[in-house]
């Protein structure tokens, strides 16, 4: 039987940093994915939704042409031509990650992997064979897929998930999106854009409930006047099938439909068949992969990482956990540390945010500074025709300290980066404005 220092189960953001880490640091790794390298991220989530979004983005970007004073006649969109040059985006990043796994002499086991015991891994290998290999340390980045829930009738074809969604043979005329949450949201944008008639259904009082209140209130404003039709506070309790499309019952009794429906209610956490009774690795309350700071499992030499730890799923706090517990195997004791996570949202505009809100800073106890500044009074936003925005950046009133900031504009997903190392770095407000920033740009 084959042994290694690191085993690394499951080959997302998560899993592929882990590695890569634990040989740069001089173990002998192996990777065990079942499917392909990149996992969620590059195969079926981040990647391939921005690269259909930044196709309907030119696209929007071509149909104002008019008012940059550019006469563009003819334009179409061409849905199988936009998910072909995504699968191609994909192909490349997938190809690259195999590239690195190999630079690094990682051995990339293709297999669906199960514990028999703390350090033995059996391995059940795609072309049917089966195989074990022993490790001293092993990694679980199993990560996480599309929540079902049996009332929806999910069969792929008219109730489809996430997954479904990003290889559309063709687009529908129009269509239901059960979950106002950052995934359906993406894809509320990329199908109205393209002029699917796009309903939202939403089970609390609004959508993107992650974001501050003003800006998701905002946000479901210029989605109403992109022609999104939105139901908050609305639950399901039955999604019926017809030859005619889908529709959504609603517990009020009302009914809704479309074409088709897509279920982007959650995620549910890859932790089945992995064996981890026995290795007797414990669960947290929903179902998670129990870790400490260290992205340790109760039984010291298995980590755990990624969204499988159910903490805050998002690819670079996998890779970022990945990074951890492979130095902390490794002898370079490291901890996880969350204050300065950023998360963006693709939607049109951007909305991007990190550490705290205004709320939460109150809540926490301290006396917070706010400064608000809007795209509206920004040069190179209305140069570019995109000046619906506003940046918010909470301060310690105390100490001047950055606390948290949130963004929604053109560009706010790049435009956080600022913030957070700010935050990361314990930067005062006066730091960031201190800094000579370019004119005009927007940051
Ligand atoms: P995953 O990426 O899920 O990878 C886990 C891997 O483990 C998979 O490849 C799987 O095949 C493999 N595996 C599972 N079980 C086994 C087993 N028993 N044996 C072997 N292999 C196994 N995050 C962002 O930060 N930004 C975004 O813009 C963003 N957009 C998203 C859009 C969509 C539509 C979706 C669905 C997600 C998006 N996410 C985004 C979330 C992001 O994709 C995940 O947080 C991230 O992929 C988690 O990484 P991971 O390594 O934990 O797991």
């Amino acid at each position: 039987m084959k042994k290694y220092d690191v085993a690394v189960i499951g080959g997302g953001p998560g899993g592929y940093t882990a590695a890569i880490r634990a040989a740069q640091l001089g173990a002998c790794v192996c990777l065990i994915e079942k499917d392909k390298v990149g996992g969620t991220c590059l195969n079926r989530g981040c990647i391939p939704t921005k690269a259909l979004l930044s196709c309907t983005q030119v696209y929007a970007h071509i149909k104002k042409a008019q008012e940059f004073g550019i006469k563009v006649d003819g334009v179409e969109a061409n849905w199988s031509q936009m998910i072909e040059r995504k699968d191609q985006v994909v192909k490349k990043l997938v190809t690259g990650v195999e590239f690195l796994l190999k630079s690094y002499k990682i051995d990339l086991i293709d297999g669906k992997a199960g514990l028999i015991d703390k350090n033995i891994i059996a391995i059940e290998q795609s072309n049917g064979g089966d195989t074990q290999i022993e490790a001293a340390n092993i990694i679980l980045a199993t990560g996480s897929r599309p929540a079902l829930i049996p009332a929806f009738n999910i069969d792929g074809k008219q109730v489809i998930t996430s997954n479904e969604a990003l290889d559309l043979a063709e687009l529908p005329e129009s269509i239901i999106i059960i979950g106002g949450g950052v995934i359906g949201c993406e894809f509320a944008c990329i199908f109205a854009e393209l002029g699917v008639k796009v309903t939202i259904i939403e089970a609390l009082d609004r959508i993107l409930n992650t974001e501050d209140r003003q800006i998701s209130q905002r946000m479901r404003g210029i989605f109403r006047k992109r022609g999104i039709t939105i139901h908050t506070k609305s639950k399901i309790s039955a999604v019926e099938k017809s030859s005619e499309g889908v529709s959504a019952v609603l517990e009020s009794g009302q009914k809704i439909s479309a074409k088709k429906t897509l279920v982007s209610i959650g995620r549910s956490l890859n932790t089945q068949g992995l064996g981890l009774e026995n290795a007797g690795i414990e669960l947290g309350a929903r179902g998670e992969i129990a870790v400490n700071e260290k992205m340790q499992t109760n039984i010291p030499h298995i980590y755990a990482i990624g969204d499988v730890v159910g903490k805050i799923m998002l690819a670079h706090v996998a890779a970022s956990q990945g990074m951890v517990a492979a130095g902390n195997i490794m002898g370079k004791p490291d901890i996880m540390q969350y204050d300065a996570v950023p998360g963006a949202v693709f939607t049109q505009p951007e909305l991007a945010s990190v550490g705290l809100t205004a709320d939460k800073a109150k809540e926490a106890g301290y006396e917070v500074k706010l400064g608000n500044f809007s795209f509206m009074a920004l040069g190179k936003a209305l140069a570019m025709g995109e000046a619906e925005g506003t940046i918010r950046l909470v301060c310690d009133a105390k100490t001047d300290k950055v606390l948290g900031g949130q963004i929604m504009g053109p560009h706010a997903t790049d435009l956080i980066a600022e913030i957070t190392l700010a935050i990361s770095q314990g930067a005062t407000a006066s730091d960031i404005g201190n800094t000579i920033h370019a004119h005009p740009t927007l940051a």
